[in-house]
């Protein structure tokens, strides 16, 4: 299982615009996978990224709006749901780069899936909560408070911890 297939040279976020003239613009619409997974959400599917690329003299600018569907995970329970997400992108792309700026290949392409793939990291949000007012998990037997008021723990042998605790602090009984 050690075979493992490099990224594919024809991404669909790969787009030829070397011909476009100072001035010229025109429409795009591509599709594709992004890999985005963080312990807060992920890219479910496939991201569609419609945008319009304006051609300038010292290169160009591509200006659209990706839509993708987000897998969330409550921060407090940890239950998932899906979201239907958007992010705006403007994005220069230039044969010599600034710092912001990413390249136009001397083949005249563009890559816009490093830029669209940022947006939709700052996108997911940090701590999602599946309801305002979740109650997450009980920390000592990890049940969900939502769905389960969990009866409590006043029985100190049931604990998982007991055992231990007992190890470290033999009189605490
Ligand atoms: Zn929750
Ligand atoms: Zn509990």
């Amino acid at each position: 299982m050690s075979e493992s297939s490099s990224e594919s040279p024809s991404s669909p976020f790969v787009v030829a615009v070397g011909e476009l003239r100072p001035g010229d613009q025109r429409d795009y619409q591509v599709e594709g996978p992004i890999d985005v997974a963080l312990d807060s959400g992920r890219i479910k599917n496939d991201v569609k990224f419609s945008f319009r690329v304006s051609s300038l003299s010292e290169g160009v600018v591509a200006n659209g709006t990706g839509t993708f569907t987000a897998t969330l995970t409550c921060h407090r329970c940890l239950s998932e749901w899906e979201e239907d997400r958007s992010v705006e992108v403007i994005q220069v792309y230039e044969h010599v780069p600034d710092e912001d700026g990413r390249r136009l290949e001397a083949d005249g392409t563009i890559d816009l899936e490093p830029a669209v793939r940022d947006e939709a990291v700052l996108d997911l949000p940090l701590a999602p909560l599946c309801r305002p007012d979740c109650r997450g998990l009980c920390t000592e037997c990890g049940t969900d408070l939502n769905t389960d008021p969990c009866s409590g723990h006043t029985d100190e042998s049931d604990h998982p911890l007991a055992a231990l605790r007992q190890l470290l602090d033999p009189q605490d009984t």
